[in-house]
């Protein structure tokens, strides 16, 4: 507020300078005097951090309550000089206004507040996962045990028909000794599921602290690495299996790339799969899908909400791009190609069969000359 202050410098001429205006002068209408600004600065600090304090939350390190109470002590120490919070009163000291300690105090807390959103955030979701994984297992386990009793139903329904009571009897007995079973099994896999559940939510903590370390993406290719793609092709698996959303899995190896290290060195074998890694990300871009370095040559990419026929067009254009990255120079120049394998999820499977199918495609795409897509 310095300018409020500054002096007009003398005009150059001898002439006496002006009569300085009266000291008791008002300061132009639109303008407010010094005094007014701060007073009207500190009541808008106060006025801020109230306002801190009454949106506050509850946070694992502090109650919205404490937090309110803070604020408005911090308000009455900026308005009335009362004892800044945790500094007490400072003897013998004429009473200041403490704003740097204001300015930690706020910025803490804010720090603090954004930590557990954030943490909150991830620990919701992963709760959600968890319960998917779950009510996937009880629908799997369910269809099995339908099964049983639908078949044990069918032959009851043909001894209904049969004239014979004694053959009645005993079917109606093996009927209600299946259905009795199967309610027996449903309990007790609800008791140990519940049991997992309590655990898995303990280990939640643990579990976010072990993948920030082991970080998600692959150093060489920047795409996500093996971690993240075992935990993700696992969920749309559940989810597959609990709402039945369609999911395909394409796995691709690049082809001959021992030769391509051999020929050109190990730096340009990190190069191509750099850009492969590249291309593929490029045509599979949309917000479900995701593009993962499987391991050495191998990347895999799961396609949520697709069909085998749209993953088989992706795969196909995929090819294409990989095609068109090139290793070498001059004369020696060559392009690089990949073998495909495309597996569509079916309901009830386990990630790691899904996985297989793929692989087995991706298999016979080799074994029957290289560059090309087959669906397992
Ligand atoms: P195929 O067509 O049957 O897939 O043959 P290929 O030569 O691609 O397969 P093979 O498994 O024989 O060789 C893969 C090579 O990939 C061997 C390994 O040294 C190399 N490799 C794995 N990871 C990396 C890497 O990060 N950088 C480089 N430059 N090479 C790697
Ligand atoms: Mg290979
Ligand atoms: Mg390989």
């Amino acid at each position: 507020m310095a300018f409020f202050f500054k002096r007009t410098p003398p005009p150059p001429s001898s002439q006496p300078p002006p009569a300085a205006p009266e000291k008791t002068s008002e300061p132009p209408a639109d303008m407010l005097s010094p005094e007014h600004e701060l007073e009207t600065a500190v009541e808008s600090a106060a006025e801020l951090v109230r306002a801190l304090g009454q949106g506050g939350f509850d946070t694992d390190d502090l109650p919205a309550a404490t937090l309110a109470q803070q604020c408005e002590a911090w308000a009455q120490h900026l308005l009335i000089y009362a004892e800044a919070p945790e500094l007490g009163a400072q003897k013998g000291v004429k009473p200041k206004r403490q704003w740097r300690a204001l300015v930690r105090f706020v910025s803490q807390r804010r720090k603090s507040e954004q930590r557990f959103v954030t943490q909150s955030q991830s620990t919701l979701r992963d709760a959600v996962w968890t319960f998917v994984r779950t009510l996937s297992r009880v629908l799997t386990t369910d269809r099995g045990a339908d099964e049983r009793v639908a078949s044990q139903l069918s032959r009851l329904r043909t001894a209904a028909t049969s004239p014979s009571p004694d053959e009645l009897r005993r079917e109606v007995s093996f009927a209600v000794d299946a259905i009795e079973e199967v309610m027996r099994e449903r309990q007790e896999i609800a008791a140990q599921q519940a049991k997992e559940i309590a655990t898995r939510m303990k280990s939640l903590t643990v579990e976010l602290e072990e993948a920030r370390r082991e970080g998600a993406v692959d150093a060489l290719t920047k795409v996500p690495n093996r971690r993240t793609f075992d935990e993700h092709v696992e969920r749309v698996a559940d989810l597959a299996t609990v709402v039945g959303a369609p999911a395909t899995l394409i796995m691709l190896d690049i082809d001959a790339f021992k030769s391509i290290n051999d020929t050109f060195g190990h730096p340009a074998g990190d190069a191509v799969l750099r850009n492969v890694a590249d291309a593929v990300s490029r045509i599979c871009k949309r917000k479900g899908d995701l593009v993962a370095r499987y391991g050495g040559e191998e990347f895999a990419v799961v396609l949520s909400d697709t069909s085998l026929e749209d993953a088989c067009v992706l795969a196909g254009r995929t090819q294409a791009a990989i095609r068109a990255v090139r290793v070498g120079e001059g004369d020696s120049a060559r392009s690089v190609t990949a073998s495909f394998g495309v597996a569509l999820i079916t309901p009830g499977e386990t990630a790691s069969a899904w996985i297989a199918r793929a692989d087995a495609a991706l298999y016979v795409a080799k074994a029957s000359g290289r560059d090309r897509v087959e669906v397992g």
